[in-house]
């Protein structure tokens, strides 16, 4: 059996949990994993000072693949969001999150798979921003010629030729290894002309290499309308970092909610594996929160690491526990424990 060495982070809140939880149903699966702890978010803060010791980053750039827990983004304190630190020092420049209906959960829909594709480096989270009356904020007011207020505060927009390319060929990529048929890319290029235009005009450049795969386009506010009303049309959306979020989180709850959204953030060196969701505080401890997108996050990592069977296993597993509806997490319907959700599923993995 191969073995593999993954960089394991808790995270905070429900995160240690969950990855326990994570952990425990990986065991009992034919793969070897070595799981190389390390500590960011609070506890990394009353320790060393910072949510991300630089011993996180060596430890993922060593073993190019890390699971991670929800990291809580401190309010107030100064510090930043871990979670978007941790996508840009590393480079992790393509955030997918596949979002697929499972049998057995409650949703208005029956016919749900898409897979959201997001940059993750660019856009308003490049975290360049002035306050109100600082030099920076009246240069660009004094640029606007009037059209910003003098008291406002600013934030950039960066959009870049080789950030939009590198995310739209990793998308063309995604959909030729995956089989997927279509991918829809999705700005505000209508008002933002310049900054969303240029990511239109480059994913449409990259689409004319990819002539096996469709390619089309929408704005965002339709977008949001048509994946209410019609979201069977769609396959890989593609967009920029802030629509990507949001449009994230809408997808999750079109099959399901968060309880079941799993995630992942690639560069082309290395790649994290999380849920779509938060930290969650208020149940931390509880054992309440649904386990399954971290344990699909954790399937997608197995698929990355190349053991699809395993991926399978683990996957088919899930869903027959899921269908079943019996012993299954408050979001689903159910009123089972975390733990206890997971030890069905290992019951489904070892029959
Ligand atoms: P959240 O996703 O933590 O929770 C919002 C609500 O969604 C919860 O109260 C719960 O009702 C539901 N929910 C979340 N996960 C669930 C699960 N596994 N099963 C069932 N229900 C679930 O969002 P929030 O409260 O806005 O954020 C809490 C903290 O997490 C914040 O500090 C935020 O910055 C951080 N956060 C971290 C990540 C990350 O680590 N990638 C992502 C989003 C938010």
């Amino acid at each position: 059996m191969k073995k593999y060495n993954v960089t394991l982070i808790s995270g905070d809140g429900t995160g240690p949990e969950l990855v326990e939880i994570v952990k425990k149903v990986l065991s009992y699966l034919p793969v070897e994993i070595k799981w190389e702890e390390v500590e960011a978010g609070e506890i990394a803060i009353k320790k060393y000072n910072t949510p991300l010791p630089e011993s996180v980053l060596e430890s993922i750039k060593k073993n190019k693949v890390a699971l991670k827990g929800p990291i809580t983004t401190p309010v107030a304190t100064g510090f930043r969001s871990v979670n978007v630190a941790l996508r840009q020092q590393l480079d992790l420049y393509a955030c997918v999150r596949p979002c697929k209906i499972y049998t057995g959960v409650k949703t208005k829909y029956d016919n749900v798979d898409i897979v959201v594709i997001r940059e993750n480096t660019e856009d308003l989270y490049c975290g360049v921003e002035f306050e109100p009356q600082s030099e920076q904020a009246k240069y660009i007011i004094a640029q606007s010629k009037n059209k910003i207020r003098p008291d406002a505060a600013i934030s950039i927009k960066p959009i870049s030729a080789f950030g939009t390319e590198r995310i739209a060929k990793f998308a063309f990529e995604y959909a030729k290894k995956y089989n997927r048929k279509k991918i829809t890319a999705v700005t505000k290029a209508n008002i933002m002309k310049l900054t969303d235009g240029l990511f239109f005009e480059i994913c449409r450049k990259v689409a004319q290499q990819y002539p096996e795969i469709e390619y089309e386009e929408r704005l965002v506010d339709n977008m949001c309308m048509q994946l209410v009303q019609k979201p069977e049309l769609y396959d890989i959306l593609l967009l920029p970092n802030l629509y990507g979020d949001i449009i994230s989180d809408l997808c999750a709850g079109l099959v399901g909610g968060l309880g079941v959204a799993p995630g992942a953030n690639f560069g082309d060196e290395c790649a994290v594996f999380e849920a779509v969701h938060g930290s969650a505080p208020k149940y931390a401890g509880m054992n309440k929160v649904n386990p399954t997108a971290l344990l699909l996050s954790a399937k997608f990592m197995l698929e990355y690491l190349g053991e699809t069977e395993v991926a399978t296993k683990l996957e088919s597993a899930i869903a027959e526990v899921i269908k079943e509806g019996k012993v299954v997490t408050y979001d689903l319907g159910g009123n089972a424990k975390n733990y206890e959700m997971a030890d069905e599923i290992i019951k489904k993995i070892i029959s």
